[in-house]
């Protein structure tokens, strides 16, 4: 049987799918508002979180030859609160170690592998993936280079702006490369 598995697409929320470092008085172009109330934001004092999303987002994403698992710290809550408004359907989730290393490229802290990284080569288990995340840096992309036996493409998503044609251009033509399998 000659079945072709597709690579894995581990998705981000934050950043890649709603571009919370955009300029909070104006909403990006082709976005609608959500407020959300998810885990942490359940008090009724607080201010419900507000998400930008694309909803175009999600056929785009479900037209890409890859197998979609949310990669986010929304985990399991990725499949009520995102997944709904993008069309996606219910997603594998990865889930993460109770204690998180604090890192964020954001932060002033010394540079440091991704806090998700580990748990993301563990989760491939040498199976090709891309990931989509915001805070990806060159660490990163040594320890999963250092560790990971599959083919991998980490792919940082500005923040500001979430992701754009060229974003999914870059995913669709990693894939085809991969299923081509290219002789160098
Ligand atoms: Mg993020």
């Amino acid at each position: 049987m000659d079945t072709v598995t597709p690579p894995l697409l581990l998705l981000d929320v934050d950043g890649p799918l709603n571009p919370w470092m955009a300029k909070p008085s104006r909403r990006p172009e082709g976005y609608t508002t959500h407020r959300m109330r998810p885990t942490g934001w359940e008090q009724p004092y607080q201010k419900p979180l507000r998400v930008w999303l694309n909803h175009g987002h999600g056929a785009v994403l479900l037209s890409l030859p890859f197998s979609l698992v949310w990669a986010t710290t929304w985990t399991h809550e990725a499949n009520e609160w995102i997944g709904p408004h993008l069309g996606l359907p219910k997603l594998p989730v990865i889930t993460w170690p109770d204690e998180r290393p604090q890192s964020s490229p954001y932060w002033k802290a010394p540079p440091a592998v991704h806090w998700k990284t580990a748990t993301i080569v563990k989760y491939a288990d040498g199976r090709p993936f891309a990931w989509v995340d915001d805070e990806i840096t060159d660490l990163d992309r040594e320890f999963v280079a250092r560790y990971h036996g599959g083919a991998a493409l980490l792919h940082q998503v500005d923040p500001r702006v979430g992701l754009l044609p060229d974003d999914f251009a870059a995913l669709s033509a990693w894939a085809a490369e991969l299923s081509g399998g290219r002789r160098d």
